[in-house]
């Protein structure tokens, strides 16, 4: 059945459109079954319809657009899904047309492709700086789960070059470095050379077209004048090969412009010497064939001495495999050749490509990563030798990931780890963004500061002047930069907090012996700051708050009495609730104000109080001296914890009554926990906010007299 003829029928209009289509059709009946072509049939008709009035900038139908990125894929004999996405791939961003009708249509597959096309193209490179582009090329591949993908995507970017000609002459040439910096440097990284020079061509065209007329004419010109020579010589090998019974196809080699105008630019050499060079390719059946064909031209013609290189035994890192020898030709004119079998010239053409080439008997349950992962290992087996490993690896970190790319409002690209926050974010842009941020907006919308960031978005952050780090974000930063600057701000803090802890502490140890901060004096104070090696009495005190030096003894000491006069702790220390964190309270027993309590101190994190019916108080004895009497200021204003725990009857809603009522007396249940359930009763644990002990009093009474409650205690371990 001819397919090109019944699609034809039935579309009315241009003939060039219907010319594209036919084009396409038929090279896609010379690779793909049937059912295959049916589905992609209908995919143009979907597409044709859903662009139908619209017109490229050309003049043309748009439907010639995607059929022609369809083209440049079938041409590389590429699988029916991605033919058909290329198709349909401008669809979900330029027509009512919806993910989900694709979905519904042509399978969950071919949708995915479309969507991840036009992701790639809602992010817009912005800045022309050598290491964004870089970042810019990492994010694309980064973005991407399937690597059809971005064979889309190129094929997309080479038919807009070709068509670019109905552009403004500024908009041609921000495209056309975009596409030298952008999409030719990763069609080269996939090894899809067949992309990768008509990309590179086409966008030197647009942004040097002076310099691209040039030599372009030189090159036709030498070209011209070569054309009767390189054929002599090709009919030369030919012949030379049919003799020795080698099958084998001989063509002149045609230069790509992009790269004789670098070597002109980097190596500033002439263009004489670049462009009179003959240039032939020699595709053989097997490699046998191809070492044999290299003894035949070298037996024809001199090879240049340091010049033939084995590609086939040791591979290019991208997978390229060829044999290369430059040739004394006539009148000494150089004879470039290239040697290599018709696999080694596909995988040269194609690369990543040549793994989503249809194969008839394939049974396709490879996932597109893993796809990519085989084109990848080959390319590691072709390099067992070890060589430039380096690029390899570059290779695979950019298709499988460990990092996000992000953007700032600026436009300038950030790289993250995956899983990174919006607080990683401020960190990385600057330690003092991080320390003073106070919320973040992801693409203009605020969102919570503890949001993962995306691929591709574009993050603000928001600053307030005397904002301070919040531990909790300890909880969930990602980079160690985040991270190590919170502590250290905590740390700073503490250590602020520590020495007004310290010299309390002091203080009152020097009451407790009859001396005070005022009577030791300075002199004393010097004196005794030298013996103990330290700078200052800021650091004196610190060590004291932080518990690594003990009060009393200390006062004994900057007093200059022994340890005789022990007359134990009497003046107490006096706690707000408001210390900060060298003071904290222990969760053994959750002291509230109105308890009977003791300070115990800890080498490092100050002083931890506890209830004086706390089983942590049975140290005492062990060590008294870190022990200190403490109480409680007279109004204190602020929650603490509390732990209550109550038995209930089995009554449906039951936690829920509890639950109210513990509310109804103003406090918060942070946590709430089911220690035992027995046949008709449950024990319940709630950790509570409450603000002293007439507070938790008021609360367990209600809680008491509630139906369904059996028993109220308050928790002590
Ligand atoms: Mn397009």
């Amino acid at each position: 059945m001819d397919y090109a003829a019944t699609i034809l029928s039935k579309l009315p209009g241009a003939n060039r459109r219907n010319h594209g289509v036919r084009r396409l059709v038929e090279t896609l009946q010379s690779y793909l079954p049937e059912e295959q072509l049916a589905e992609i049939t209908a995919a143009y008709e979907f597409g044709a319809e859903a662009h139908a009035g619209q017109k490229r900038k050309t003049g043309e139908a748009y439907i010639t657009h995607p059929v022609a990125v369809a083209q440049e894929l079938a041409d590389m004999h590429l699988d029916a899904q991605a033919i058909t996405a290329a198709i349909l791939h401008d669809t979900v961003e330029d027509t009512e047309a919806s993910l989900d009708d694709i979905a519904e249509r042509f399978g969950s597959e071919v949708a995915l492709l479309v969507d991840g096309v036009s992701k790639l193209d809602q992010i817009k490179f912005r800045s022309r700086a050598e290491a964004q582009a870089e970042s810019f090329r990492k994010m694309m591949l980064a973005m991407i789960e399937d690597i059809r993908v971005i064979l889309v995507k190129l094929a997309d970017r080479l038919h807009n070059m070709q068509t670019l000609g109905a552009m403004p002459a500024d908009k041609k040439r921000r495209i056309a470095r975009e596409t030298l910096d952008i999409y030719a440097p990763i069609a080269n990284r996939l090894g899809i050379n067949r992309l990768k020079v008509q990309l590179e061509d086409l966008g030197f065209k647009h942004l040097h077209p002076f310099r691209y007329r040039v030599l372009e004419t030189a090159l036709k010109k030498s070209q011209g004048s070569q054309k009767q020579i390189v054929k002599k010589i090709s009919e030369e090998f030919g012949t030379a090969m049919a003799d020795e019974g080698i099958a084998g196809e001989v063509v002149g080699r045609q230069k790509h412009l992009y790269s004789i105008y670098n070597k002109m630019a980097e190596k500033k050499r002439l263009l004489s010497d670049i462009v009179d060079v003959y240039g032939f390719r020699i595709i053989c059946d097997d490699v046998n064939s191809c070492y044999q064909t290299l003894g035949i031209v070298h037996g024809l013609y001199k090879p240049m001495p340091g010049r033939f290189k084995d590609y086939i035994a040791i591979p290019r890192i991208n997978g390229y495999q060829s044999l290369h020898t430059t040739l004394f030709g006539p009148k000494g004119l150089p004879l470039e050749v290239q040697i290599r079998t018709r696999d080694m010239d596909r995988l040269a053409e194609s690369g990543v490509a040549s793994h989503w080439i249809y194969k008839a008997d394939e049974k396709s349950d490879a996932t597109p990563q893993r796809r990519t992962r085989e084109w990848l290992s080959n390319l590691e087996e072709l390099h067992q030798s070890g060589t430039s490993e380096e690029f390899l690896e570059s290779v695979k970190v950019d298709l499988f990931p460990d990092k996000i790319y992000v953007f700032t409002p600026k436009g300038d690209i950030m790289p993250l780890p995956k899983g990174a926050t919006t607080v990683d974010f401020a960190y990385a842009v600057h330690t003092d963004v991080g320390d003073r941020c106070v919320s973040a907006k992801i693409n203009r919308g605020l969102v919570p500061l503890r949001t993962e960031l995306q691929n591709s978005q574009t993050v603000e952050i928001i600053t307030a002047r005397g904002a301070k780090p919040n531990p909790n974000w300890l909880t969930f930063v990602r980079t160690a930069k985040a991270r190590t600057a919170i502590r250290q701000h905590m740390k700073n803090l503490r250590s602020f907090e520590s020495v007004d802890l310290g010299k309390r502490l002091l203080d009152r140890s020097l009451k407790d012996i009859g001396s005070s901060l005022r009577k030791v004096g300075k002199v004393r104070m010097a004196e005794a700051l030298t013996e103990l090696r330290l700078d200052d009495n800021t650091e004196l005190f610190e060590q004291v708050g932080l518990g690594q030096r003990l009060a009393p003894l200390t006062a004994r000491f900057l007093t200059g009495m022994g340890n005789e006069e022990d007359k134990g702790n009497t003046a107490s220390l006096i706690i707000s609730g408001t210390e900060g964190m060298v003071i904290s309270y222990g969760k053994c027993c959750y002291p509230i104000p109105g308890d009977d309590v003791m300070g115990y101190l800890t080498a490092g994190r100050g002083v931890v109080i506890h209830r004086n019916q706390c089983g942590n108080l049975s140290n005492f004895r062990k060590q008294p001296e870190k022990w200190i009497s403490v109480h409680w200021e007279k109004d204190i204003d602020r929650d603490f914890f509390c732990q209550i725990q109550t038995d209930t009857r089995n009554k449906p809603g039951v936690l829920a009554e509890v639950a109210a009522t513990i509310g109804d007396c103003g406090s918060n249940i942070e946590q709430v926990e089911v220690l035992g359930r027995h046949e008709d009763c449950s024990v319940l644990s709630f950790l509570l906010l409450v603000k002293d002990r007439v507070h938790l009093a008021k609360i367990m009474r209600s809680v008491r007299n509630m139906k369904n409650v059996i028993r109220v205690s308050r928790d002590c371990a």
